[in-house]
């Protein structure tokens, strides 16, 4: 499907930048005149992949250049004030040929944070095509203010879009590593996960098992009805036979029902697919959460088309409507005939049982009861470091 993609923030600009740059890697079409906004001058110098005239620098009367420091109630003033030189970039975007619009931002900072729901309530009032985001919380050890600006921001996110998909650092994050190492490895995890779902929906229809390819409709479809998605994937490797076809590594795969005679065993692809829907739906999701109770999903199965297995991918959808307790399960195809994996991609949409949100806004109110005790008690403290307490001293004016 075709997406008009926005960035908003550090984290959204940098998790732009990877999908523009994963969109030229794979030689899909997806994201439509890529833009990135920001308060802080420098991080949209820092961007590689996004042009120059889409990098939009807002706030710059106010801040000058430098970001909000993380205060997301001043990054939604700034994006309210400044929604004008935001749509000025948005203007040049064709939206006849835009499916969707989506916006990115990492919650737990402040322009993102803030900013990020002031757009999409924006582009709601403006277009008609559904408006997606996505957002990033943050790690635990970020610490109070992050994990509150991300519970407020995600409150208020998530009412203003069609669909908020999310994925969570904290679950991604590997000890001992730098942070910045860190967000690299994350980065193109989004990339890949989020870079696949939208890219299958823009197939051409001439392509080869079309009959089952996944269209854009059906991705729109299973995110509509709004609330939370999370996003499943499992990988393996199929390697090229010395004729040029392509072998499993394990087992000798061969597809009898496509009349292939190139060694590729029917039950063994079927397996193979349904083995991979199971891994990507009960494996590490963007956002950890209980399958069950999910109202609606999508199964993508990705790889050559000699390893696309119909009856793999029905069995998996089976399997999922099963496990998730909702019978709403769409299905398809992604040919990728130069490929040398089979991916399975799970899109689970409206899910409800996320521990992670419950500890996250418990989380939130403490930092939220800390600050307002501490603002109260502020100017108490002040007064007694400065006073001596039998008041000899007197101010100067
Ligand atoms: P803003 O520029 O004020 O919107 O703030 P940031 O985008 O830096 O938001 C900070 C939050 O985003 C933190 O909670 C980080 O966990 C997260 N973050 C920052 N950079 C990245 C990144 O490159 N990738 C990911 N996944 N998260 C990031």
């Amino acid at each position: 499907m075709k997406l008009a993609l926005i960035g908003f923030g550090q984290a959204g600009g940098k998790i732009v930048d990877r999908f523009v740059e994963y969109e030229q890697r794979t030689g899909v079409d997806v994201f439509t005149d890529p833009v990135a906004v920001n308060t802080a001058s420098v991080d949209l110098q820092g961007l590689e992949h996004v042009p120059e005239d889409n990098r939009v620098l807002i706030g710059q009367s106010r801040v000058k250049g430098h970001g909000v420091g993380a205060d997301n109630e001043l990054g939604a003033e700034i994006a309210e004030a400044d929604l004008d030189e935001i749509q000025g970039a948005l203007d040049d975007i064709p939206v006849h040929e835009v499916d969707a619009f989506l916006v990115v931002a990492g919650l737990g900072g402040g322009t993102g944070s803030g900013g990020a729901p002031v757009l999409a309530k924006h582009l709601k009032h403006i277009y008609t095509e559904p408006v997606y985001g996505l957002g990033i919380l943050p790690g635990q050890d970020e610490g109070g203010i992050y994990t509150l600006n991300a519970a407020r921001s995600f409150q208020t996110f998530v009412r203003e879009v069609d669909n908020l998909l999310v994925f969570d650092n904290d679950a991604w994050r590997k000890t001992g590593e730098s942070m910045r190492g860190g967000f690299e490895a994350i980065n193109e995890e989004i990339a890949t996960r989020f870079g696949m779902l939208f890219a299958a929906g823009e197939v051409d229809g001439n392509a080869e098992v079309a009959e089952s390819v996944v269209d854009s409709s059906e991705i729109i479809n299973t995110l509509s009805g709004g609330g939370v998605s999370t996003v499943g994937y499992a990988a393996e490797d199929v390697e090229r036979s010395a004729q040029g076809g392509l072998l499993a590594r394990v087992g000798s795969d061969r597809l009898s029902d496509r009349g292939s005679d190139d060694g590729l065993d029917s039950a063994n692809t079927t397996n193979r697919i349904t083995a991979l829907v199971r891994k990507a739906a009960l494996g590490r999701l963007t956002l950890p959460c209980d399958i069950q109770g999910a109202e609606k999903s999508l199964v993508v199965v990705g790889g050559p088309p000699e390893h696309l297995d119909r009856k793999g991918i029905e069995r998996g959808r089976q399997w999922l409507e099963e496990e998730t307790g909702s019978m709403e399960v769409r299905g398809g195809d992604y040919p990728l005939p130069s490929s040398d994996t089979v991916a399975s991609l799970v899109l689970l949409s409206g899910v409800h049982h996320v521990p992670r949100f419950k500890e996250l806004q418990q989380v939130a109110i403490e930092a939220q009861d800390n600050i307002a005790q501490r603002d109260a008690r502020s100017e108490e403290n002040l007064q007694q470091l400065v006073h001596d307490g039998a008041e000899e001293l007197t101010s100067l004016f």
